[in-house]
Formats: structure tokens, sequence, C-alpha cells
């Protein structure tokens, strides 16, 4: 593996410079954090799993005609994106009640939502990613109306897409999380996906027996968090094929 050059490091993943202008490498850990940051563990094969799972999603959206960052896959723990400026606003999509919404209303988890909900939160470590509304977005200019539109349509696609997707292997999608950034082609400017979509960003719960399959289970201590991200994994026919008993992958190159 030849030496990159990193640009940032962050709780899940690292981003090097990709091998052309304009593009960039993901590197998918197994580091894992929960309550902004005051926990922190390790979920063996993570990365590897997320890095397939966010490839197989990916590119099922970017079939149905969401613009997203996705390039491909360039091993088992790295695929290579578009270079986007990250707009600094975390949409969440949710459809049954659950985690933070879940408390600040008082509504038991598990409680279907009378229509899905966005909510905006700003992307800032120090503040603790505080919710903001769209004025707020607009007035401190940290997206457009047209942006902000955009990415509420792209989301609800994506969210009637997904819940179909993961309904077909028995799983509910309950909320998710979504980053979206600007890329400049031919002087136009396109709102396209970015990040990733896995278990780290998404409640995913068995239809059946409302087991959960997601990081729930690591910053809920309810044991079998690898167990979790694997049937994800296997559920979409995407383990990779040499067994859940080799998901190392190659190690980080600084
Ligand atoms: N989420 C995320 N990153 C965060 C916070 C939340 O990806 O920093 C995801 C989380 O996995 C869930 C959805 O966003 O699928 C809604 O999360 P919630 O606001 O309930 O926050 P939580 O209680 O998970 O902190």
């Amino acid at each position: 593996m030849t030496r990159r050059r990193r640009i940032y490091e962050g709780k899940a993943k690292v981003l090097f410079e990709g091998p052309e202008p304009g593009t960039i490498v993901q590197y998918f850990k197994d580091d894992a954090s929960a309550f902004h940051n005051k926990k922190h563990g390790i979920i063996t094969g993570k990365g590897v799993l997320n890095n397939r799972i966010s490839e197989y999603l990916m590119m099922r959206l970017g079939e149905i005609g969401v613009p997203t960052h996705f390039v491909r896959r360039l091993n088992m723990r790295e695929q290579l994106v578009r270079e986007v400026e990250i707009i600094p606003i975390e949409l969440k999509v949710r459809n049954v009640a659950a985690g933070s919404l879940a408390k600040r209303f008082g509504i038991p988890e598990g409680t279907p939502l009378p229509r899905s909900i966005i909510e905006y939160y700003y992307k800032s470590d120090e503040l603790g990613d505080p919710m903001v509304s769209e004025e707020h977005i607009t007035a401190f200019g940290w997206a457009a109306p047209q942006d902000l539109d955009d990415m509420m349509t792209l989301s609800l696609r994506i969210n009637d897409y997904l819940t179909g997707l993961f309904l077909g292997i028995g799983l509910r999608l309950i909320d998710f999380k979504l980053e979206f950034g600007r890329l400049w082609e031919n002087e136009e400017m396109h709102i396209v996906l970015a990040d990733e979509i896995s278990p780290d960003n998404c409640r995913l719960w068995d239809v059946k027996t409302n087991e959960k399959l997601d990081k729930d289970r690591f910053r809920e201590d309810l044991g079998k968090v690898e167990e979790g991200y694997q049937e994800v994994a296997r559920r979409l026919g995407i383990l990779p094929e040499s067994g859940p008993n080799d998901l190392m992958g190659p190690k980080i190159v600084q």
C-alpha cells in the first residue's frame, strides 16, 4: 500500500487523499463511540462490514437516481468517494419513536410515528450537535433554502426506498442519520448523499422479535454487538465470503 496524506480522522473513519484530484479514500475503523464520545469501544470487524453495507446501500440508491459521493469499494476497509464540501447539518429521519426522540417527548420506544419526521442537527463536537431549525440553518448560512429543500426531498426518497429494502429482509428501519455534501460539476452545484449508511447510523429492528441489530447493542450494552452487524450484512447477502471469522481486513498504513 502506498503512503497517502491523511486528511481527517473521525470517530469511525479516516479520510485519505484519493488517487486522483477530487477523490477521497474512506477507511472504516472498528472503533465505536456513543453519547457524544463519552463511551468508546471496539466492535471487531465493524469497519469491514460497514464498508460493505454502505457500498451496497449507496449503490442501490444510485440506481434509483439518488446522487451519492460513492465511487467504488477498494478493499476490505476502504472505499473511493468523490470529494464534496460537507454541509454541517445532520438530518435524522424517524419512522418509529426511539433514542433521543422517545426520551425528549416521553413516547415509549417502538411507537410508530404518525408520519416520518425529519430533524436537523448542527455538526459540532464542542456543542454536542445541537438540534436546529430551518431558520437557524439558513440564517447562519450553513445551507441555502434550496440546499435544504434538496436535502429534505432526497431524505424522504431514501427513507421510502430503504424502508422497503429492509422490510424485504425482515428489518424495520426505525430511524437513521444522513449527511450531504456539495459537488461541483461543470460550474453547477449538486447536493449529494455523503458519509455512510450502516448500522452505526441506522436503527434496525427484527420485524418479528423487535431485536435490535444496530449500534444500540453497543450503546445499551446488550451484548452480541458484532453479531448484530453481521446479521444485517448476512440478510443483505453481502457477508464477506471468507465468513465472519475473517473480518480484520488490511491494516491501516500511516
Ligand atoms: N445517530 C448518528 N450519529 C449521532 C447521533 C445519532 O448516526 O451522532 C443516528 C442514530 O444511530 C439513530 C438516529 O441517528 O439511528 C437517531 O438518533 P437519536 O437522535 O435518537 O440519537 P441517539 O439517541 O442515538 O444519540
